[in-house]
């Protein structure tokens, strides 16, 4: 690089790179983060390498020079090489994963303190329930107000009134400040002598400092959670940062409680609502090294993945086969397969850990890609549940009903025993459709192919994908008629309603993104079943994964069919995946677990699998399947997605995309077609599916293809390497 020229990476898309003047006595070495003066305006950018980052020169007359370098570490070269991997590989424009890492340059600028509050000592004019909770959240403690709704579960508005009365009083603190320090040798458990062995090799695997991805495969309470802490603990104590990526945010709390109590601290979380100051001093301290006060452990969901780590020394994904790790919109990447991309640039262990690997994971293993570490069996000695099926084509529930006389009889015998039980439904809400039984009208979002769904705890009616709702109206729109509309089919509301009917003295919780909304609710619910407040819970995919319940000992399964209607490429293993894990929150104490599985096809391969506990067969007849369909991980498969507010013109686009698709031995080009929501957010949206040979240069021929079509503004066209649904 010569020192008086510089080329940046600009934090915009619809910007090249771009060529600067350093200016004299500045240094602006690769990765710094620098501002840099464009027309009357200002970008921000990264310096990068010319040769990675090819434009046409810039005479040295021309250049102007930049305005300031951050005062924050440069990003560094392995980060560099990942965000181009990561736009090479999905086809996004490099500035688009770029931004990920900087995030949004909220964390970059801004004072160097923040301001926290504590109690005055001062009493309210009025104490209130939900005042009373925020006094008692903090606790002699301060906290930011951010932090403090999520301890208390109390909105910001009422902490507001709270300042403003003087009761809570502000402190001003430093972003800088370091959190507090996580021991290795806290409090370590005993291992069994087959997780002593497993981490043994995770051990060793962060000692080396190489890159080594890692398959755990354990079945649900065999203790791989308590097995990668070993390796988390060997990664603390060398002084290298650790990144934990969990699936869900709901997850977090127990998590984050379980942390604490083996390392002493708890972790420094990321996700996307992170308030800015936090964030702020969660960006900076994760760009330190820990010897220097910086961030030991981090906690995330997928965004955490692109953070700059000033010293990474091991990834793990927790539940690595969640479906929530794959970004749908903006750059849909997927972040257990990043993840692992992110370990070989930075040379270090990855550990994707599941109870029901990916099937691309598994062949990853098989084929010795991965190394896989197998932990057979519960710990403590633990049974897995007894499985049985309750086949719904004898055993009819009865007219708006769900619950089968067997699953009924089960839910009777644990509330007399005084256990508990856990059905699940994967459906929020208390109907999936409502309907006028005069007109036939049903309500539908006016953005989105799909219907309304009700929400009877919240008495309106919501669209699941763009967040539209309404009021549920006394009449029908459309013909007037009052009385008139019907909810059709289950949501966990209403199956909660069933439970009500069938044990009028049951304590029953309905578990989901909707009652579970913030870390303080997560917190309240586990404190709860574990207290045995609770004899029945109702839940969705939040409740399937991660909570350890000891006195559960039944598990109900509304609807295993449910997840099989779409046909789509993953629908079996998504359902093999969801349906064991939700098994897998039966009888994880010392009294055995059992688990009603109601369908209407007893001999679907996947659910005879999961019957007879046959995980091996079900995933060979499946890889089976892949194979002859040309599928992951045997094919590959990419979709590209046209989008326009106007019908016609995302057709026209689309057709025109069609029009000019290359014909290739090795690349198949299906479509275009309305994509399986034809309507979302107000755009209309066609979709072309690609399936190619692994040998195939799939993005290279995408990119050259889509480069040479002209569209409209209005047009969007999105592309999506591996996806997940269609
Ligand atoms: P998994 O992540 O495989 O589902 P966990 O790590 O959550 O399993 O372990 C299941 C339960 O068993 C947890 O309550 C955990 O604390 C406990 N457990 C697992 N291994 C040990 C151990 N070696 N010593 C004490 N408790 C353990
Ligand atoms: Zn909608």
């Amino acid at each position: 690089m010569s020192a008086t020229r510089v080329r940046l990476l600009v934090m915009n898309a619809a910007l090249g790179p771009l060529d600067y003047r350093v200016p004299e006595g500045v240094e602006a070495p690769y990765g710094s983060v620098v501002v840099a003066p464009l027309g009357p305006r200002q970008v921000t950018g990264i310096v990068w390498e010319e040769e990675h980052l090819p434009t046409l020169p810039v005479p040295e007359s021309k250049l102007r020079p930049l305005f300031s370098v951050l005062d924050v570490p440069p990003i560094r070269a392995e980060l560099r090489r990942l965000i181009e991997w990561t736009a090479d590989y999905y086809v996004a424009p490099m500035s688009a994963v770029a931004r990920m890492v900087i995030a949004s340059g909220g964390a970059l600028r801004g004072p160097a303190t923040m301001t926290e509050y504590r109690l005055s000592g001062g009493m309210p004019e009025r104490m209130t329930a939900q005042r009373e909770r925020a006094i008692e959240a903090l606790d002699g403690e301060q906290a930011t107000i951010r932090e403090l709704a999520g301890l208390s579960g109390v909105s910001e508005g009422v902490l507001r009134g709270l300042v403003n009365q003087g009761v809570l009083e502000p402190v001003e603190v430093d972003v800088d400040r370091p959190y507090p320090p996580a021991r290795a040798d806290f409090d370590a458990p005993d291992l069994s002598p087959e997780q002593a062995e497993v981490a043994e090799r995770l051990v060793a695997a962060v000692g080396e400092a190489t890159f080594a991805p890692f398959l755990l495969d354990g079945v649900t309470g065999s203790g791989k959670t308590e097995t990668y802490f070993e390796a988390v603990a060997a990664a603390i104590a060398a002084g290298r940062q650790v990144l934990v990526l969990l699936p869900e945010i709901a997850l977090t709390q127990a998590f984050l409680s379980r942390f604490e109590a083996r390392f002493g601290a708890a972790p420094v979380t990321w996700h996307s609502s992170l308030k800015s100051t936090e964030r702020r001093r969660a960006w900076r301290a994760i760009a330190s090294r820990p010897e220097n006060g910086g961030a030991q452990v981090v906690v995330g969901a997928r965004s955490a993945l692109f953070l700059p780590y000033a010293a990474l020394g091991l990834i793990v994904v927790d539940e690595a086969h969640e479906i929530s790790f794959k970004q749908e919109d903006g750059v849909r990447y997927n972040a257990r397969d990043v993840a692992v991309m992110r370990g070989y640039f930075e040379g270090i262990p990855v550990i994707l850990a599941s109870a029901t690997p990916a099937l691309e994971s598994l062949h990853m293993a098989d084929t010795g890609t991965y190394k896989k570490l197998v932990l057979p069996s519960r710990f403590g000695g633990a049974q897995l549940p007894e499985v049985h099926l309750v086949d719904l084509t004898e055993e009819q529930p009865g007219r708006g009903a769900w619950i089968a006389a067997p699953l009924r009889a089960a839910l009777q015998d644990r509330l007399a025993k005084g256990e508990q039980s856990l059905l699940f439904l994967n459906r929020r809400g208390y109907a999936p459709l409502t309907l006028c039984r005069n007109c036939g009208f049903r309500f539908q979002c006016p953005n989105c192919s799909a219907w309304l769904v009700e929400h009877r705890l919240s008495r309106r009616l919501a669209c699941h994908h763009c967040g539209h709702e309404t009021k549920p109206p006394e009449t029908c729109p459309e013909c007037g008629e009052p009385d008139c509309l019907v909810a059709c089919g289950p949501g966990v509301e209403r199956i909660a309603d069933e439970v009500a009917e069938i044990l009028p003295d049951a304590r029953v919780a309905v578990v989901t993104s909707d009652t579970i909304h913030s870390p303080a609710k997560a917190a309240e619910f586990v404190a709860m079943t574990e207290a045995g407040a609770i004899d029945v819970i109702v839940g969705t995919q939040l409740v399937t994964k991660g909570f350890h319940f000891p006195e559960l000992t039944l598990v109900g399964v509304i609807d295993a069919d449910l997840g099989l209607e779409g046909g789509d490429l993953r629908a079996a293993e998504r359902t093999y995946q969801q349906v064991a894990q939700v098994a897998g929150r039966a009888g994880r104490g010392a009294k055995p677990g059992e688990v009603l599985i109601q369908t209407r096809h007893p001999d679907a391969p996947v659910i005879a699998a999961l019957a007879s506990g046959d995980r091996d067969a079900f995933y060979e007849a499946e890889t089976d399947n892949r194979r002859h369909a040309g599928a992951p991980p045997f094919g590959r498969w990419a979709a590209i997605i046209v989008s326009s507010e106007d019908e016609a013109e995302a057709r026209e686009a689309a057709n025109r995309i069609g029009a000019t698709r290359p014909f290739l031995d090795d690349v198949h080009v299906l479509g275009p077609a309305p994509a399986p929501l034809a309507l979302l957010r107000g755009r209309y949206r066609y979709r072309l599916l690609l399936n190619a040979r692994r040998s195939a240069e799939l993005q290279k021929v995408i990119r050259q293809w889509l480069g040479g079509v002209d569209l409209p503004p209005g047009v969007r066209v999105g592309v999506d390497i591996d996806p997940y649904s269609f």
